[in-house]
Order: structure tokens, then C-alpha cells, then sequence
């Protein structure tokens, strides 16, 4: 184990956190405060510990889950923003113009932060949860070049963080980018905390959200024992727990070994006849040779059982007409995402029929540009079709969907936004 590896139980937690397992809100409260890295006690709301601050608010249930924080003061019901707030991690950006403007700081939208500021740009990134994206999410990337052992997502992350920082970055956290509009050749970008700024140019490096599992009841049980993703926040809270992960790509494979360390026994969930088509090689060994992992291909899930919480799953395997029941206490769905592009679509930029934006060349149709399109030069590579406004990583059409591919085009990207720099100050 590196030292970047983490789990959610500190040594020393600053920030106490009381609520049931069951609630969504408090969910992604230990997710925020798990993937930037500051230690929390997570104390059940049944556990004598819970009961002299639950009767300080008000013994009353709609005020879970409740947050104190460092400075004794009391969050009850606790939001991910007013834990950001409290936390002293919702500092307004510095200036009031950049030279680049990053939204997402997932490997593409930080690897871009790295050489945007590195080169002398004025550079803010600004990122919905947590610096890392999916990346910062997984246990281990096993297939990124010069880590022959493996890199943690969090160590990555953690890295190009301090990486960005010391180069000069300005890293938002706990907000999204809520409106963006042209002022003259700048883009003025507006936080959903209302703060506001000017950019001259603008990377997208939003990737992708977890697509939907259609089975009935799912969305009532979202955030109880049933999770989209796999967060590092819950696998040490799986012990001896019977574990449920559906998906066949590497996400899957890397949740299924990250769970089997903790949980009595991790089910596989797999549509498709083998995993072979779509697990990296060295996940498919990992999972053969672990020995509470189970793998079930050619198997759906049809139905749910439970009673406020999930019990059991309805699994059909194709070609019977035989149901089985699966007794489970959390599944994990890791089926792959949609991108996250409605900011890009919100500006006006042009996206395929899956909504991953397009840029470069694709938007030139026999040397035709893009409708509304002003300039005499085609949009450059990883342009969109607004000038200025760019788009790297897993939310752009084409991509790879790998970290190394994100982390290439974020580099890319800044090489691209100086030629654009350079032609609006006439160069
Ligand atoms: C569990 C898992 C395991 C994986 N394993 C591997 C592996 O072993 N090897 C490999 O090469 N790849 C792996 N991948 C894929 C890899 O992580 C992705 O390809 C990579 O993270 C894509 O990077 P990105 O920066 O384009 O997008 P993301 O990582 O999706 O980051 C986008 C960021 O943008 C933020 N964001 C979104 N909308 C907004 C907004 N409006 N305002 C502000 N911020 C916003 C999000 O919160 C997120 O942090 C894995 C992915 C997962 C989920």
C-alpha cells in the first residue's frame, strides 16, 4: 500500500459525520470528503456516540445526517456544499480574467492545468466534486505508462493536483460551471456559487456520468445499498458483506478485486457471453485467480427485493426462463457513462448523437466549417465549433476513454489554445 492509498477511516477525522448508511445525502457527503481527501468519522446514527450530538440538534430524523465540523459548529442536515462551505474549501477564484478556463479537473481537464499553467498561462480549473474524476475513483490503473506495479487513481490525482498547484493553478472545488457566454472574443463563465469570471480560452474536460440500469425500484434505492460507480468510500464499509457488481468493462473488473479485499463475496454481473471482449487482460487474470469473486455471464437483473434497503436480487440467464435470487448487501453498477456535456450544449457547441462533443476535422464537412462559424480558419484539433472553447478527455467524441488518452489530450489542448491566444492578440 502506497501512501496515497486511503480509506475512510482516518486516524485522526477532523469532521464528524452522523447519519444511516441509507441515505443518499449522507453518501455524498463521505464521497466528497473521501475523494478530496480529508479524514472523517462516520458514526451511525443507532451508535451511543451519535446520541448527545443528535439530542444538541433536535432528536428529529429529517435532520440527518449531520455534519460537525472542526470548529464544533453543527451542519444538520449537512449538504456537500455547506461541508465545502464550512471546510474553508469554497474560496472565490483570485482574478477576475484568466488566459484558460478548465471546467472538470478529471486527467484531462488537470493534465491541462499542468501544462497550461507551466506555461506561463494564467490558468483556473474548476471542478464539480473532486480533482481526479473517474480516475480518482479507481483503486488501480494498471495500464498507465511508467507505473509497472500500478498507480492508485488518488495518488495520480493527488499529484497532478500539487503538480498543478505549484505551477500556479487556481483549483475550484464543490462547483460547476452554471453559464457561459461570449464578451467580445472572452468567454464569461459563471459558477452555480455565483462567483464569475473572464477567460480568453476555455477547455470542456467534463467526461462521462455512470449510464442508468433500467430495473424498477432501482431509483428508489440509489444511495441505501445500491450505488452507480464503485466509490473507495464504501469499500472498507463492505466487510464480510455478499457484494453485487454489475458491468463487463474494466470499471467492473477494477471495483470487483478493490471489493474482494473487504467483502465476503463479490458477484460479477455480466451480460455477455464472456468478459474477454471487454476487460483488460490483466483484470480478467485477477479476477479468475480471486477466490470470492464469482463471474456470471450471460446474466441479467430483472427485478429487486427489499424492504427500504436491497435483499435480493432477480437474476434471469439468457436463453432459461428460470429466475434466481441472489441474497445481496450492496450492488455497485459500473456499466459505463454518457458524457457530461450539457454545458457544452447549454454554449451552443455541437455534439454527436450520444452527446460527446465534436471537434476538429469532424465538424468541416468537404471543406464546408461549421454552421455559424466566423473565422477563415477551420476550428483546430480539439476545437469545437466556438471559437476559443475546446474539449479533451472521455466527454469528446472519438476518445479513447483510457486516463492516458485523457492526460494526451489535455496536454494537446493547451498546445492548441496558445495558437488561439496568439490569433486573438494578432500574432
Ligand atoms: C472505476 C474506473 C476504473 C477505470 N480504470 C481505468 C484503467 O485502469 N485504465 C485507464 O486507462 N482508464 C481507466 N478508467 C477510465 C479513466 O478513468 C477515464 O478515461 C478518465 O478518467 C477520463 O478522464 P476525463 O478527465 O476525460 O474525465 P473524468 O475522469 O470523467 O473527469 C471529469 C471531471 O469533470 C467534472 N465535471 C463534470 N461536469 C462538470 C461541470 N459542469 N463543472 C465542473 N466540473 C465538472 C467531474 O466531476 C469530473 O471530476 C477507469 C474509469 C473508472 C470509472
Amino acid at each position: 500500500m502506497t501512501m496515497f492509498e486511503y480509506d475512510s477511516r482516518p486516524v485522526t477525522p477532523q469532521v464528524v459525520l452522523i447519519g444511516t448508511r441509507a441515505s443518499p445525502v449522507a453518501y455524498a457527503v463521505r464521497d466528497f470528503l473521501t475523494r478530496n481527501g480529508r479524514p472523517y468519522e462516520w458514526i451511525d446514527v443507532d451508535d451511543v456516540r451519535a446520541r448527545s450530538i443528535i439530542a444538541e440538534v433536535g432528536d428529529d430524523r429529517s435532520l440527518l445526517p449531520i455534519c460537525v465540523l472542526p470548529d464544533g459548529a453543527r451542519l444538520a442536515p449537512a449538504s456537500v456544499e455547506q461541508v465545502a462551505f464550512g471546510l474553508g474549501m469554497l474560496a472565490p477564484p483570485l482574478q477576475s480574467a484568466y488566459d484558460l478556463a478548465i471546467v472538470g479537473a478529471g486527467p484531462a481537464g488537470l493534465a491541462a492545468a499542468v501544462y497550461g499553467s507551466s506555461e506561463g498561462l494564467a490558468t483556473i480549473a474548476v471542478e464539480a466534486v473532486a480533482p481526479g474524476g473517474q480516475a480518482g475513483t479507481t483503486s488501480m490503473i494498471e495500464n498507465y505508462l511508467g507505473f509497472p506495479t500500478g498507480v492508485s487513481g488518488n495518488e495520480l490525482a493527488t499529484r497532478a493536483v500539487l503538480q498543478a498547484r505549484r505551477f500556479g493553478t487556481e483549483i475550484l472545488v464543490a462547483r460547476h460551471l452554471a453559464r457561459a457566454s461570449y464578451e467580445g472574443h472572452d468567454l464569461k463563465l459563471e459558477l452555480s456559487d455565483s462567483c464569475e469570471f473572464t477567460a480568453r480560452a476555455v477547455l470542456l474536460a467534463t467526461g462521462v456520468e455512470w449510464r442508468r440500469l433500467n430495473v424498477e425500484g432501482i431509483d428508489d434505492l440509489l444511495g441505501t445499498n445500491i450505488f452507480y460507480g464503485a466509490g473507495p468510500s464504501e469499500a472498507a464499509s463492505c466487510g464480510n458483506a455478499r457484494v453485487a457488481i454489475v458491468g463487463g468493462g474494466n470499471s467492473a473488473g477494477q471495483a470487483a478485486v478493490r471489493f474482494s479485499k473487504y467483502a465476503a463475496r463479490v458477484t460479477l454481473l455480466v451480460r455477455a457471453e464472456s468478459l474477454a471482449a471487454s476487460m483488460s487482460q490483466y483484470l480478467l487474470d485477477r479476477i479468475t485467480h480471486t477466490e470470492n469473486i464469482d463471474v456470471r455471464t450471460c446474466t441479467e437483473i430483472v427485478g429487486l427485493e427489499g424492504d427500504g434497503q436491497l435483499r435480493r436480487l432477480v437474476l434471469s440467464r439468457t436463453g432459461t426462463r428460470d429466475l434466481e435470487r441472489l441474497d445481496t448487501d450492496a450492488l455497485f453498477i459500473c456499466i459505463g457513462g454518457t458524457p457530461r456535456s450539457a454545458d457544452a450544449v447549454g454554449v451552443g457547441a455541437i455534439t454527436d448523437a450520444g452527446g460527446y462533443v465534436v471537434t476538429g476535422y469532424e465538424l468541416v464537412e468537404g471543406n464546408v466549417p461549421p454552421k455559424g462559424w466566423t473565422l477563415q480558419r477551420p476550428p483546430l484539433p480539439l476545437e469545437t465549433n466556438l471559437p476559443g472553447i475546446f474539449a479533451a478527455g472521455d466527454v469528446r467524441h472519438g476518445s479513447i476513454k483510457r486516463c492516458a488518452a485523457a492526460i494526451g489530450e489535455g496536454a494537446m489542448a493547451v498546445a492548441f489554445v496558445h495558437r488561439r491566444l496568439e490569433e486573438l492578440d494578432g500574432g
